[in-house]
């Protein structure tokens, strides 16, 4: 079986940044993007520690704008809305989940869409919707991203994603329908899984759950793409039974070292398209 490794495609995304990024600053713009978290999340501080030390390569600043777990949902609108005037800021991140009572879908309509670099106002997820991408989710776009890279064939595929939330399953398969595959989509509430994903040329496992996809739920010579971040005693693990998808899969993203390496080139990346976006030249 094949490993599909997205440490390659995340460096060549570097170097291609590191190129724009120069080429804006020459032009007088110092890209700068907003993360704003709302309380402490582990998960988010790692992801965000990240981003801060890639952006800081590529000389894009990334402002932590750490907000109290104790913040109402107006406060969170004005800060949003703040950063959205704010000219020196060219992109905004949310950092998911929100704790407490914060209604996630009411409060994104508050990112201003041309800084919504994660894709994640309604009217970036319309676009995305009606074939004509702007601004999408990274993690969505790094499993797309990882397939292209390794050469596995879209259009016509039989895809099925395994997932349906507006961060990962929903957008993967909307870049995967606009690549032409034929895409299917699995969830909590699907009758039977392993019926959809034995069908499937290409799998997309977007759960939350270490070990859900076993090898018996796919046909032989599968492309397997495996979106899951667990923390289990073992370390970080995907959705993936490894031992049981290698003996039956063609290909496999590893987790780590699979879509979560490129998921934050991609963020940067789009802060950088944000800048000459918002540029008048
Ligand atoms: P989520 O919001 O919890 O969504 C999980 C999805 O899985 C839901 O659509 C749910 O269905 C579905 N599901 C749950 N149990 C199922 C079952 N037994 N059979 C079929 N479908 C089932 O999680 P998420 O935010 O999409 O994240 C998914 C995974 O990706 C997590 O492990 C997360 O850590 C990881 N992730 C990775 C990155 C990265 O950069 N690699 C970024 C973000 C997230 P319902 O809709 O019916 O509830």
């Amino acid at each position: 079986m094949r490993l599909l490794h997205g440490k390659a495609l995340a460096e060549k995304l570097h170097e291609r940044s590191r190129e724009r990024s120069k080429a804006l600053h020459a032009r007088g713009s110092a890209p700068r993007l907003a993360a704003v978290s709302v309380g402490i999340d582990p998960a988010a501080n790692t992801y965000l520690q990240r981003l801060i030390g890639r952006g800081k390569n590529l000389d894009v600043a990334v402002d932590d704008v750490a907000l109290s777990g104790e913040v109402s949902e107006r406060q969170l609108i004005t800060a949003l809305e703040r950063l959205g005037a704010d000219a020196r800021i060219h992109g905004i991140l949310l950092l998911t989940p929100l704790p407490g009572e914060l209604d996630e879908g009411h409060v994104v309509d508050h990112i201003l869409p041309a800084k919504d670099v994660e894709g994640m106002n309604p009217f970036n997820v319309g676009l995305l919707a009606d074939g004509r991408p702007q601004f999408v989710p990274s993690t969505a776009e790094a499993i797309v991203e990882l397939l292209k890279f390794h050469g596995v064939v879209l259009r016509g595929a039989r895809a099925t994603v395994i997932g349906r939330s507006t961060v990962v399953g929903r957008p993967a398969a909307y870049l995967l329908l606009k690549e032409d595959a034929t895409v299917t989509i699995a969830h909590s509430q699907t009758e039977d899984v392993r019926a959809v994903t034995k069908d499937a040329t290409i799998v997309v496992v977007a759960v939350g759950r270490a070990g859900f996809m076993k090898g018996d739920m796919l046909a032989a010579g599968a492309t397997v793409i495996d979106a899951g971040i667990n923390v289990t005693p073992k370390g970080i693990v995907g959705d993936v039974d490894v031992e049981s998808v290698s003996k039956v899969a063609a290909a496999l993203s590893p987790v780590p070292g699979g879509v979560g390496a490129v998921t934050t080139e991609l963020l940067l990346r789009n802060v950088l398209t944000a800048v000459e976006r918002q540029r008048s030249d």
